[in-house]
């Protein structure tokens, strides 16, 4: 069976740089209908700086190389996206300390991801914000480790519930960040980071097969 170990957070950073790059524009074209237009080029300018940095780097642990990617993002990204996603990297590294990530694992990883963002951004369920895709991605990877699911099918399960849940944003109104000050005009919208925040945890679970 596929072990989650620091090869796979290596390909899961890659694939992660890769999407996001891929879909630069169109994640900006979602923040300038309800934000100021840059979500994407933020997130590109902090993989490109990640991708850098860990050609310079040699991490050992999955935790390492999420301790890497955590404090780039943190000094490149700006904006609202650099600290939050910089806190959910960070926690989530220190709850990767263990050679390889088992079902009850990526729980605790994901758990922890949320948890940051959270304390960073103190958005609730419902606000319309990335926290919409990171909580019912928690929800599902608690449910798919109880029903004793490998931790690849925790992932994809996690990915699938993020990507419904970014998805549902668009009926939602923003109560936090920039968009809120759209108020009801913000309704109709897909907020940017949690389509982004749903990127991200598919490309975690593409990067558990090589
Ligand atoms: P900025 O709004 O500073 O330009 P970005 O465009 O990079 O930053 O990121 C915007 C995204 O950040 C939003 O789509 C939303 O998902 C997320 N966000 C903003 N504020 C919060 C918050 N308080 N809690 C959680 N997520 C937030
Ligand atoms: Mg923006
Ligand atoms: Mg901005």
């Amino acid at each position: 069976a596929p072990v989650l170990d620091v090869a796979w957070a290596l390909r899961f950073v890659a694939l992660a740089a890769q999407e996001v790059a891929q879909q630069r524009v169109e994640l900006s074209e979602l923040d300038r209908a309800i934000g100021d237009g840059d979500h994407g080029e933020n997130l590109a300018r902090g993989f490109g700086a990640v991708t850098a940095a860990l050609e310079k780097a040699d991490p050992a642990t999955v935790g390492a190389v999420l301790k890497l990617v955590a404090t780039t993002l943190m000094s490149t990204v700006g904006g609202a996206a650099g600290p939050l996603y910089g806190t959910a990297f960070l926690r989530a590294a220190k709850v990767s300390d263990a050679p390889t990530i088992d079902a009850q694992g990526v729980v605790s990883l994901i758990d922890a991801a949320l948890e940051g963002v959270v304390s960073r951004g103190r958005a609730k369920v419902g606000d319309k914000t990335m926290v919409d895709a990171w909580h019912p991605a928690l929800e599902a990877a608690s449910r798919a480790a109880d029903d004793g699911d490998p931790p690849a099918a925790v992932l994809a399960r996690a990915a699938e519930a993020a990507e419904a849940g970014a998805a549902a944003t668009d009926d939602l109104v923003a109560l936090k960040g920039r968009a809120s000050y759209l108020g009801e005009r913000s309704r109709g919208h897909r907020d940017p980071g949690a389509a982004s925040s749903a990127l991200l945890l598919r490309a975690a679970a593409r990067a558990v097969t090589p």
